[in-house]
C-alpha cells in the first residue's frame, strides 16, 4: 500500500473535546496535530513579538486576524513533518475567509475530510468551567479528570492551569463567534462533499472510535471515486 498524505480538519465548538480528539486522530494516522490556539498560546508564553501582538485579542476571546493566522499556518506547513505528509488542523480554519485562503495555500492538493463534532451548547458550557490545560503542551484535563500528580502534566511535566480565556465572559464571546463565524464553515464543506458529522457525546474513547470510523469511510469513498 502506498503512503498517502491525509489532510484533515476537525471542527467543533469550545469544549466539544476537539483538542483531545485531534491528539487521537494525529496518533492514529501518523500526522502532526496543528492547533492554532496552542501555537498562539506558546507564542504568548514565550513573550515573542507574535505573542505580544495576539495576547489581548486572545484574552478577550476575540479572533486573531486572518493575516496573522495564515502567516502562522504557512510557517508550520513548511516544517518537514507537515510538508507533504498531511496534518490535522485544530481551531483552523475558523472563518470562511480563512478556509478560502487555506485552499490557495494547499492547491493543487485539497482537504480530504472535515469532521464536525456535534454537541449541545449546554453540555460544553459545563465542561469548560471544569477544564484545565497544560500551559506547556496544551493537553487538556478537568477537575474530574486531573493529571496523576496535581497539577503537573502527565506528558511533559508542565503546569496545568485554567486558561486565561476560560472566564465566563470570554467563553460566552467565543461560543457566539463560533456560531456566527465558524458554523458557516460546516455548510461550505458540506457543499464540497467533505463534511463528516460526528456525535461528540459520550466518552473520549467512544467519540474517537466514531470519529476515526467516519474519517476512514470518507477516505475510502474518495479512493473509489477518484
Ligand atoms: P477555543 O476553541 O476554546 O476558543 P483555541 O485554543 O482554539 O480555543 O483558541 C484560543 C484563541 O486563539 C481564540 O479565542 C482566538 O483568539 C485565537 N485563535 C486560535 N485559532 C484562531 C483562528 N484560526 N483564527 C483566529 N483566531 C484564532
Ligand atoms: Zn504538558
Amino acid at each position: 500500500m502506498t503512503e498517502r498524505a491525509v489532510r484533515l480538519i476537525v471542527l467543533g465548538k469550545q469544549g466539544s473535546g476537539k483538542g483531545t480528539q485531534c491528539v487521537r486522530v494525529a496518533a492514529h494516522y501518523g500526522i502532526p496535530h496543528i492547533s492554532t490556539g496552542d501555537m498562539l498560546r506558546a507564542a504568548v508564553n514565550s513573550g515573542s513579538g507574535l505573542g505580544a501582538r495576539v495576547r489581548a485579542t486572545m484574552e478577550a476571546g476575540e479572533l486573531v486576524s486572518d493575516d496573522i493566522i495564515l502567516e502562522v499556518i504557512r510557517a508550520r506547513l513548511s516544517e518537514p513533518d507537515a510538508a507533504g505528509h498531511g496534518f490535522v488542523f485544530d481551531g483552523f480554519p475558523r472563518t470562511v475567509g480563512q478556509a478560502d485562503r487555506l485552499d490557495e495555500v494547499l492547491a493543487p492538493a485539497a482537504i480530504d475530510a472535515v469532521a464536525s463534532l456535534e454537541i449541545p451548547t449546554e453540555v460544553v458550557v459545563a465542561r469548560i468551567a471544569q477544564r484545565r490545560t497544560c500551559a506547556s503542551c496544551g493537553r487538556v484535563y478537568s477537575l474530574t479528570a486531573p493529571p496523576r500528580v496535581q497539577w503537573v502534566c502527565d506528558f511533559c511535566g508542565g503546569e496545568v492551569v485554567q486558561r486565561a480565556d476560560d472566564t465566563e465572559e470570554a467563553v460566552a464571546r467565543r461560543l457566539a463567534l463560533y456560531d456566527t463565524q465558524t458554523a458557516p464553515l460546516t455548510a461550505r464543506y458540506r457543499d464540497l462533499g467533505a463534511l463528516v458529522p460526528v456525535d461528540a457525546t459520550g466518552t473520549v474513547d467512544e467519540v474517537a472510535a466514531r470519529l476515526i470510523a467516519a474519517v476512514d469511510a470518507r477516505l475510502a469513498a474518495d479512493e473509489v471515486g477518484a
